[in-house]
C-alpha cells in the first residue's frame, strides 16, 4: 500500500469507530491531509452523539483566582508572583470569594473554577473552609475546580495524603477536578517548562485515585512549548491508558500557549492548523473519552467555530473572569449573544449545559434568545485593561 492509501485505511478504521494505535494517531497528526483529518473526525462526532449531534454546548462559569502567589515558578506562567514578590502577590479574602460567586448565580452562571498559585501556607483546611463557605451560600454552584497539581501541593502543605486530602475536600464541597497543570505529561517537556512541578505520571496517579473515590474530572494539554509531535501524541496515549482503567475523564480539552509576559518569551508556538489538527485526532484517538472541546479563548473565535467540524462538540465557556490565560496575552472575549452566533453559523444549533453536559436550554428558536448582556467574559478580570479591579466589583448595568 502507498502511504497515502495507508493514512486512508486508518482513517476510515477511525471513523467507523476502531482504535487507533499511538503510532497511527502520529501518523495521522503529521500526514494525514486536514480535511479528510476533520471529516473523519467528525463521522465519530457525528455517531457519538446520534439524535442530537445538531447541537453544540457552552457553559456560563466564572474562574475566582484566590491568589497569585506561587512556589512553582513555570515558564510559560504570566499570572504567578513568588511569594517575596509582595508588590505582585495578592490573595483574595472569603467575602470577595462569595460575592464573586453571587455575581456568578446572578448572571446564569452554574459553576465556578477555583484557580491559583501554589500558595506556601494554603493546605487542606483552607480548601475545606473555602469550599464549605460557598456551598452553604451556594448550593446550587458546581465547584468544578483545581487539579493534581494543588491536591499533591495541598496534602504536603499539610501532612496528608492525596487520599485524604481528595476527601475532605470532595466532602467539604467540591464536585469535580478542572484538570489544571497537567500540560505536558511527558518528561521531557514537562521538565522543561514546570521543572517544580510534579511529574505527568504523578499527574495522572493522582487522577486516577480521584477517580477511584467517585471524583470526576476534565483532562487539559497545553499545546506550543517546544514539544514534538511525538510527545504531543504520548500525552494522549498516557491520558487515554489512565481513561481505559478508570472512565474519570469527561472530556479533554487542548488548548494553546499564549506568549506574552512569561520566561518563554513566545520564542515557540503552536499554529492553528496544529491546533485543528490535535481536536481532530484526539477526537479519533479518545475512544474512551466522550467530550473534546475548542478552545475559542486561546485560538479566537473562527478557529473555535472550526473546531466543531474537526470533532469538537463543545465551546468551553463564557467565562465571567479570568486572569491566567489573559495575563500571558490570551485577547479573545466574549459574550453569550456572540457565544450564540458562533455556534449557529458554525451551523450548530447552541446549547447551554450544565458541568455533568446535561443541556439547561436549547437555542433552537432566535426570536427565544437570551438578551442579558451583562453575561459577558471578563467582566471583572484585573488581567486586562479595563477590567474591574480587585476589591471593587461591577456588574455592567444591562443596557
Ligand atoms: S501555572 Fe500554576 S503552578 Fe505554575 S506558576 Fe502559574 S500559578 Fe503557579
Amino acid at each position: 500500500m502507498t502511504e497515502k492509501a495507508e493514512l486512508q485505511s486508518v482513517l476510515d478504521r477511525a471513523a467507523a469507530g476502531g482504535r487507533i494505535t499511538p503510532e497511527e494517531a502520529l501518523d495521522l497528526y503529521r500526514s494525514a491531509p486536514l480535511h479528510a483529518l476533520g471529516s473523519a473526525a467528525d463521522a465519530v462526532r457525528r455517531r457519538r452523539y446520534a439524535g442530537t449531534e445538531h447541537i453544540a454546548t457552552y457553559i456560563i462559569e466564572r474562574n475566582i483566582n484566590y491568589t497569585n502567589i506561587c512556589v512553582t515558578a513555570c515558564k510559560f506562567c504570566a499570572f504567578y508572583a513568588a511569594p517575596k514578590d509582595t508588590k505582585k502577590g495578592w490573595s483574595r479574602d472569603l467575602d470577595d470569594i462569595l460575592r464573586r460567586c453571587a455575581e456568578t448565580v446572578e448572571l446564569g452562571g452554574t459553576q465556578i473554577m477555583f484557580q491559583g498559585g501554589h500558595h506556601p501556607d494554603y493546605g487542606v483546611e483552607y480548601y475545606e473552609k473555602h469550599f464549605a463557605a460557598i456551598k452553604a451560600e451556594f448550593p446550587q454552584l458546581v465547584i468544578h475546580s483545581l487539579g493534581a497539581s494543588e491536591v499533591e501541593h495541598m496534602a504536603r502543605i499539610s501532612g496528608v495524603s492525596v487520599e485524604e486530602a481528595i476527601t475532605r475536600i470532595h466532602a467539604a464541597g467540591l464536585d469535580s477536578f478542572a484538570g489544571a497543570g497537567a500540560e505536558l505529561l511527558p518528561e521531557r517537556p514537562r521538565k522543561a517548562i514546570a521543572p517544580l512541578k510534579e511529574s505527568g505520571e504523578r499527574w495522572l496517579e493522582i487522577m486516577e485515585i480521584a477517580h477511584k473515590l467517585g471524583v470526576e474530572s476534565t483532562s487539559t494539554m497545553l499545546m506550543g512549548t517546544g514539544e514534538t509531535n511525538a510527545e504531543r501524541i504520548e500525552h494522549l496515549r498516557m491520558i487515554r491508558d489512565v481513561q481505559d482503567r478508570t472512565g474519570g475523564f469527561r472530556a479533554f480539552i487542548p488548548y494553546t500557549y499564549q506568549p506574552e509576559n512569561n520566561h518563554l518569551k513566545g520564542r515557540t508556538h503552536a499554529t492553528l492548523f496544529e491546533y485543528l489538527r490535535m481536536i481532530a485526532v484526539s477526537r479519533l484517538f479518545f475512544d474512551n473519552i466522550a467530550h473534546i472541546q475548542g478552545s475559542w479563548l486561546t485560538t479566537g473565535k473562527e478557529i473555535g467555530q472550526l473546531t466543531l467540524h474537526y470533532g469538537a462538540d463543545d465551546l468551553g465557556s463564557i467565562m465571567l473572569e479570568e486572569n491566567v490565560v489573559s495575563s500571558a496575552g490570551a485577547k479573545h472575549r466574549s459574550n453569550l449573544r456572540e457565544m450564540i452566533d458562533m455556534i449557529r453559523t458554525a451551523d450548530r444549533v447552541p446549547a447551554q449545559r450544565t458541568t455533568t453536559y446535561e443541556h439547561i436550554v436549547v437555542h433552537d428558536d432566535p426570536a427565544n434568545d437570551p438578551v442579558d448582556e451583562r453575561v459577558a467574559s471578563h467582566i471583572s478580570s484585573t488581567a486586562i485593561e479595563g477590567g474591574t479591579a480587585h476589591p471593587e466589583l461591577k456588574l455592567l448595568d444591562a443596557n
